[in-house]
């Protein structure tokens, strides 16, 4: 399938080392995102390294594999791909999910700045693990959100907060991929976040066909949400009022503006899902779809979490269309026929 650059579709199967190797061997030579903060000291690096072979060991076979098709050493790459602080003024990522008695849909826009060039759809089928579609950015091995086999969605929003002197943790691009390798159910996705170290301030979405949670972690503290109304949406702040104060003097208007349009927009009404859902995540009232330098809808994606039926959209949802893309239980074994989305796909 060929995607208008920089968005890759590509389908990735068999060991995590063979994984690592073969997207190793598609990528250009590995440059670390010049708009990340300096990598970690080396010590620092390993105990994540450590952290990440506790809880899902064969990562850490994949970016071995990932180091030996790239010509690197694969601890030199641990420590550039391992951020330990965000240190950036606007985050803005939204998502919503809706329980209704015809499906469970869950929406989400990803936003940043165009400077991100990783911006990779991975069908992934690794052995010994759940199969899982969704969007790789910025470094390699990471998602940022996506589905599994068994129906589960997760979604990462980073939050603006304050953050404590650097710890080990796991590296924030790894949780979703750990969660959807790892969780059958939003419940157990959640038990596993709670327990996981962390070190940044994040927002997780996590959400199955029966139920969800939205999940607010702090390298200090953690706290979970439940819908409301059937309905949760998860912006880039905070919530509860035990994580409220990690926020300080932060103006997080734009971001409660964007969760409360995301609700107000698939709130039950006459207008059918997915459309509502469409209409909402293109909203330019808030805005909720980015089209500043600084705000930049790079990708959406709508799911129906019951129907087992998923779309991305590459660009801005407003004027993009969502192409559907199998379920990733049914990923091929060998080549398949897609839509040409280059000819399809409007600007970017
Ligand atoms: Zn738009």
């Amino acid at each position: 399938m060929n995607l208008p650059a920089p968005y890759r579709f590509l389908e990735l199967t068999g060991t995590h080392r063979a994984i690592g190797e073969a997207l190793g061997q598609l990528d250009p030579p590995f440059r670390r995102p010049p708009w990340w903060p300096s990598p970690p000291d080396p010590e620092l690096a390993e105990a994540c390294r450590r952290l990440v072979a506790r809880w899902h060991p064969p990562l850490i076979e994949e970016y071995e594999g990932y180091a030996a098709a790239q010509g690197l050493d694969s601890r030199l790459l641990w420590q550039q791909v391992c951020r330990t602080s965000m240190r950036a003024r606007l985050f803005a990522c939204s998502a919503v999910a809706w329980w209704g008695p015809d499906g469970t849909w869950v929406g989400r826009n990803y936003d940043f700045q165009p400077i991100q060039r990783r911006r990779d759809l991975i069908g992934l089928r690794p052995e010994g693990s759940l199969a899982s579609l969704g969007m790789m950015g910025s470094v390699p091995g990471g998602r940022y959100d996506g589905v599994n086999e068994a129906g589960l969605f997760v979604s990462l929003h980073a939050v603006m907060a304050d953050e404590p002197p650097p710890r080990p943790g796991i590296p924030f691009h790894l949780i979703p991929r750990i969660l959807l390798e790892r969780c059958r159910s939003a419940g157990e996705a959640v038990e596993l976040l709670l327990r996981m170290p962390h070190m940044l301030p994040l927002n997780f979405l996590i959400a199955d066909p029966h139920e969800g949670f939205a999940v607010e972690v702090h390298p200090l503290c953690a706290a979970v949400r439940a819908p409301e109304d059937g309905i949760l949406a998860v912006t880039n702040h905070y919530e509860h009022p035990a994580m409220r104060p990690y926020h300080g003097p932060r103006d997080l208007r734009f971001s409660i503006r964007r969760k409360e349009r995301l609700i107000e927009g698939i709130a039950p009404s006459d207008a059918p899902l997915p459309g509502r859902l469409r209409q909402a995540l293109s909203d330019h009232e808030v805005p909720v779809c980015g089209h500043r330098p600084g705000f930049a809808t790079l990708w959406s994606v709508i799911t129906d979490l019951r129907q087992r039926a998923v779309e991305y959209a590459f660009g801005p949802p407003c004027q993009n269309p969502f192409y559907s893309f199998p379920w990733p239980a049914s990923l091929p074994k060998g080549p398949k026929e897609y839509p040409d989305i280059r000819s399809a796909s409007g600007a970017c």
